[in-house]
């Protein structure tokens, strides 16, 4: 077990504050059977967002196997998230096996008290199909990774607002009713716009944190003086996926499809409405840049392959080339891919569309907390100076 360093600014999810799932939401899937399992001594319960309402079996008076299952029938993407809650009287540990639908363990719990956070091990059975947790008496929530849903990216938001060079701007509504927020770095009428996305896959943490990470640094740099905010502006959109994040999804949004398979159709509201931003833009502000943050098993960023121009090729060169093993405890790699025709996804289509150098940022599961918030601020950092002079192919 090893501490981890609490992201977004220390931001807890308070055990017995549990954020109940708005009214709007009217829910459809996966069934609304928040119960849980309870005996005499213990309980697991899957009531505040970011748990999916799971199935759980009582296995013995402090033994319980959660089912975890997906959104949507397979095929679906391996990333079993998992969420629930736990109390437990007495001093004997208490067991819970993770049961996989369609997928093998892949995050490590962690485990979160009001006071504590770790992260623990599982013993893995049935070719990781099966995963059992000991977890000490008392009351705790474990999780795939770290919650970070809609209190606290909002309080995120509210940070970073205080910054003069800060304006928030509602895009529109996800699926069941959630705000689509951004943020804006710099003025509204600077020709150069950079486009930050994130969560458009609810169970992406770990690049979530270097968002978090990469968007202060970013605000920092503005206050600063550091880049021309008349010049340069950044549109962050950290939450694009904010039904999924909240009903614990594995990868697609509440209409059941994967976002990042939706750019160019914008059939879904949370893409649509990026789109629709970029339409209304005004006539001499042109996108410069795309970076859209996930996780994977390792650091990586996907970069455009021998499609990309001649200017692409240096911000690439300046941005992260000869890089890869610069950042002390974060070593990452450029994979190069040029985009299949009609996957859909923001990389393949900002590129595409608006000619611009549009970047996967994959940070590792797992990789440490502290080198990730890390990597990010010096990314963030040497992004503004590698930048295109302007949004010209
Ligand atoms: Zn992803």
């Amino acid at each position: 077990m090893h501490r981890v360093r609490l992201s977004f600014g220390g931001a807890l999810l308070l055990l017995g504050a549990c954020a109940q799932l708005p009214p709007v939401d009217t829910g459809t899937g996966t069934g609304a059977a928040l119960s849980g399992c309870s005996t005499e001594t213990a309980s697991i319960s899957f009531d505040f967002e970011g748990a999916p309402p799971s199935r759980c079996t009582i296995e013995g008076e402090r033994e319980f196997s959660v089912l975890v299952s997906p959104e949507h029938a397979p095929p679906i993407n391996p990333s079993p998230w998992y969420a629930f809650r736990y109390q437990a009287n007495g001093s004997a540990n208490v067991v819970v096996h993770l049961r996989y639908l369609a997928a093998k363990h892949r995050y490590r719990p962690k485990w979160q008290s009001k006071t504590h956070m770790k992260v623990l091990d599982a013993s893995l059975r049935d070719d990781g199909r099966t995963a059992t947790l000991v977890l000490p008496p008392g009351e705790a929530v474990v999780s795939g990774q770290e919650l970070i849903g809609a209190k606290e990216y909002s309080a995120l938001m509210m940070r970073l607002d205080r910054s003069a060079a800060v304006t928030r701007e509602t895009l529109g509504r996800s699926h069941g009713g959630r705000p689509i927020e951004a943020l804006r770095i710099g003025k509204q009428t600077a020709p150069r716009l950079v486009i930050l996305l994130g969560r458009q896959h609810p169970p992406e943490v770990s690049g979530a944190i270097a968002m978090e990470h990469f968007l202060e640094t970013l605000v920092a740099l503005a206050d600063a003086g550091k880049f021309d905010a008349q010049d340069l502006q950044i549109m962050a959109v950290p939450l694009l996926n904010p039904d999924g994040v909240a009903r614990g999804h594995w990868r697609a949004n509440l209409g059941g499809e994967d976002l990042n398979r939706d750019w160019g159709t914008f059939a879904q509201p949370e893409t649509r409405a990026v789109a629709q931003w970029l339409d209304r833009l005004p006539a001499q502000v042109r996108p410069v840049a795309m970076v859209d943050f996930h996780s994977t098993a390792r650091n990586l960023f996907y970069v455009q392959g021998d499609e990309a121009s001649a200017d692409q090729e240096r911000f690439l060169a300046r941005w992260l080339g000869g890089n890869e093993h610069l950042i002390a405890g974060y070593p990452f790699a450029i994979e190069r891919r040029n985009a299949n025709p009609g996957t859909g996804t923001a990389k393949n289509w900002f590129h595409a569309t608006h000619g611009i150098p549009a970047y996967t940022y994959e940070v590792g599961d797992e990789t440490d907390r502290q080198a990730i918030a890390q990597a990010a601020s010096a990314l963030a950092t040497s992004l503004v100076d590698a930048l295109p002079l302007s949004g010209l192919r």
